[in-house]
């Protein structure tokens, strides 16, 4: 097959540079799991995510008692491309994939997934399966712990769920950042916040424009009126109000998704939007709650490459020791950092360059030092 051949290019183009103790290896498609391949590829070279799920792993299996589920497959898998003997290669991503299919129908069928749907069911059913964990340790522990007594020294009840002080694992400590959503009455001028946490940031896109004006555009104030009121707990009624989305705590590995498929109301079906959104290398954050600027550095980014949303393929760009690398299921090229803007999208409708950002990764500079 051609793709050892691109492997051991890789190599000859890292050649004295090939990072010490890194692995790069492509992932084998099994009919449209690119969605899987790229965001797979994306979470790898994110270093904290990486470490911390190969040290779960290695913990863990001493203990011998790990079942089968999403989040050992993944880390078998990680740790498997991490511990080859040869620097690149191709893996067979298969007891992973077979396992997405199983505990997910949408992922079942052969069709074009969505590679931001795909990511965010993961990350949430491995905090799903880190709470049980933590949940059934804590069961077996005996005498309940003092945050489980009640006032009165009852045990919290387990079963129903009410006994939530939120588990933070170390899935929210890399991904998860906080929304305060802030609405402020245009009567009594009272204003209520509500928190929200996030995996990542959706945004919607326009044409020629960049992340920065997107991410404003988000935190921008919105006027609920007419049909749109809302309920004052103060006036006791319906009031028209201010209201406006701010980060409140930034993660540490920011995840932001372009809303590039848009359902078009008058077509009746989803389009793709391949405007052109600038992403930079370098990010700072500054719709923050205190207003302190956060930076980013950007690692990695999933590129859905087509027309439309149903049809279409998708690779991952990612950055490692210095380096930036393409993935595309099986192959591994290392690429030139200006070739990165190609993905920005086009200035165009109609253009024959159909390849591009569609979520993009970026790691706290700040977090790092
Ligand atoms: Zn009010």
């Amino acid at each position: 097959m051609v793709m050892g051949a691109s492997g051991s290019k890789l190599e000859k183009a890292l050649g004295d540079q090939f990072p010490e103790g890194e692995r790069y290896f492509g992932l084998e498609n099994f009919g449209n799991t690119c969605y899987c391949n790229s965001v797979l590829q994306a979470l790898y070279f994110c270093i904290p995510f990486r470490e911390q799920l190969l040290e779960y792993y290695a913990n863990n299996k001493k203990q011998g008692d790990l079942e089968e589920n999403l989040l050992t497959c993944l880390a078998d898998l990680f740790t498997q491309i991490s511990s080859q003997k040869k620097k690149t290669g191709v893996i067979a991503p298969k007891r992973f994939v077979q396992r997405v299919k199983k505990e997910n129908e949408l992922f079942r069928g052969y069709m074009h997934q969505d590679a931001h749907e795909f990511l965010i069911f993961l990350l949430n059913e491995l905090v799903d399966i880190l709470e049980r964990e933590s949940k059934a340790a804590e069961g077996s522990l005996g005498p309940p712990t003092p945050s489980e007594m009640l006032n009165n020294g009852q045990v919290w009840p387990q079963a129903n769920g009410v006994h939530k002080e939120a588990l933070v694992t170390w899935v929210h400590k890399s991904f998860q950042g906080i929304l305060t959503n802030e609405t402020r009455c245009l009567r009594c001028e009272t204003v209520t916040a509500r928190e929200e946490t996030f995996f990542d940031l959706s945004l919607d896109i326009e044409q020629n424009s960049s992340i920065t004006s997107c991410l404003k555009n988000f935190s921008s104030t919105e006027t609920l009126n007419a049909e749109d009121k809302f309920f004052c707990d103060k006036c006791c009624s319906l009031q028209e109000a201010q209201k406006r989305m701010k980060i409140k705590k930034p993660p540490s590995i920011l995840v932001i998704h372009l809303k590039r498929f848009k359902y078009m109301e008058q077509l009746g079906r989803y389009k793709k939007l391949s405007y052109r959104v600038v992403f930079p290398m370098e990010l700072k954050l500054n719709n923050t709650v205190d207003a302190t600027d956060m930076e980013y550095s950007l690692f990695a980014v999933v590129v859905h490459v087509g027309i439309g949303p149903n049809h279409g393929h998708y690779i991952s760009l990612v950055k490692s020791h210095d380096h930036w690398l393409f993935f595309d299921d099986e192959n591994a090229e290392m690429i030139d950092e200006s070739t990165v803007q190609t993905f920005f999208g086009s200035a165009q409708e109609f253009t024959s360059n159909t390849d591009h950002g569609y979520i993009l990764f970026y790691e706290s500079i700040s977090a790092r030092r």
